[in-house]
């Protein structure tokens, strides 16, 4: 069967390596220019390595924890700690190049194109077709098949399928990310994260350096919802600015080498949806963490039951 998957993120990748081990022709495309959606790392300019989407996973399903056992294993994932402000026993673990790195891992064995950004996913002479066109360092093209898992947030997923195919309605939040190399420690408490619940502007600080993803010093930061929200519009070197001197407290008084923001329109699906995949028609599915849940594990989880749906379903 050719499989035609959207998106390499976890989801996208978990999807198509199931498929590929049960002997599917999977082909995987994606627009970014690398592997991992919102599991992305930076690598800035005093070569300081900051996680800027996903910061760590949890484990929660027996799925999920084979996989991140042998990650464990091949040496690509540490333990960082066992909760931030207080500990609560439940390992959060990170990759210890940077998540990106997770999924480059992952796309071993598995034919993925990045720089494809797909505009339509249309039923076709009993099968699917998607079409891209060029640009972004990409050329136009076309994929003919069986069968379309479409990981991408579930807006941009509804924009390929067009007018008229039904698909869950799914709000996200969105998040803008500040990450900033320091020329000394900031003022991250131990272990290195904060997860904020009252700031006005922050609900999360992480210290790459603490938890092993830099050997020189740099943070990642995240807005609430509401601020990403208010300021979305707002051009970069004054966005920039204001958030840098928002961040000022977590900085520890260290000059900033380098900062980058990035925003993240579709960071967080409000309310996932209640199954782990969403079939549009036979043999075109949603998938994503809008299904499996909001986070990493979400993702997997949902790329493994949209796999075995399709492998199942033959
Ligand atoms: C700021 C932030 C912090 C987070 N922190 C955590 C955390 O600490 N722990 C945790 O577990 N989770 C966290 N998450 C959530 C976690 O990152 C996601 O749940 C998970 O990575 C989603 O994976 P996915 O495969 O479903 O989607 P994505 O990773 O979004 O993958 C979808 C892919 O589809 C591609 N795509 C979209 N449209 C097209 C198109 N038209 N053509 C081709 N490709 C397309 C995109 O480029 C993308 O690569 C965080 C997310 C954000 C944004």
């Amino acid at each position: 069967m050719r499989i035609l998957v959207i998106g390499s993120g976890m989801a996208g990748l978990t999807a198509a390596r199931r498929l590929c081990a049960a002997g599917h022709e999977v082909t995987v495309v994606d627009k970014g220019r690398r592997p991992g959606g919102r599991m992305a790392t930076v690598t800035l300019d005093d070569g300081a390595r900051a996680d800027k989407g996903a910061q760590f996973f949890t484990v929660r399903s027996p799925e999920f924890t084979a996989a991140v056992e042998g990650w464990l294993e091949d040496g690509l994932v540490h333990e960082w700690c066992r909760g931030f402000t207080t500990a609560d026993g439940h390992p959060r673990y990170v990759v210890t190049e940077g998540m990106a790195d997770l999924a480059m891992y992952l796309t071993d064995d598995v034919d993925v194109c990045q720089s494809v950004h797909v505009d339509t996913v249309r039923a076709v002479d009993g099968g699917w077709e998607a079409t891209w066109p060029a640009g972004h360092g990409g050329v136009g093209g076309s994929w003919h098949g069986d069968a379309v898992v479409i990981t991408a947030p579930v807006p941009q997923a509804a924009a390929l399928l067009g007018p008229g195919i039904a698909v869950p309605d799914i709000v996200y939040e969105a998040t803008l990310s500040l990450v900033v190399a320091l020329d000394g420690p900031s003022a991250v408490p131990d272990p290195g994260g904060v997860q904020l619940t009252d700031d006005p502007v922050w609900s999360w600080v992480g210290d790459n350096q603490a938890k092993g993803v830099s050997l020189v010093d740099a943070v990642t930061l995240h807005t609430t919802a509401e601020v990403a929200t208010s300021r979305w519009d707002e051009e970069t070197a004054g966005l920039t600015s204001w958030l840098l001197d928002s961040a000022a407290p977590w900085l520890g008084g260290s000059a900033v080498l380098d900062a980058r923001l990035h925003r993240w329109r579709y960071a967080t699906p409000v309310e996932p949806y209640a199954t782990r995949f969403f079939e549009v028609a036979p043999g075109a599915y949603l998938a994503g963490d809008a299904f499996g849940g909001p986070r990493v594990e979400g993702a997997y989880l949902s790329g493994l039951a949209v796999a075995e749906r399709i492998d199942s379903a033959l």
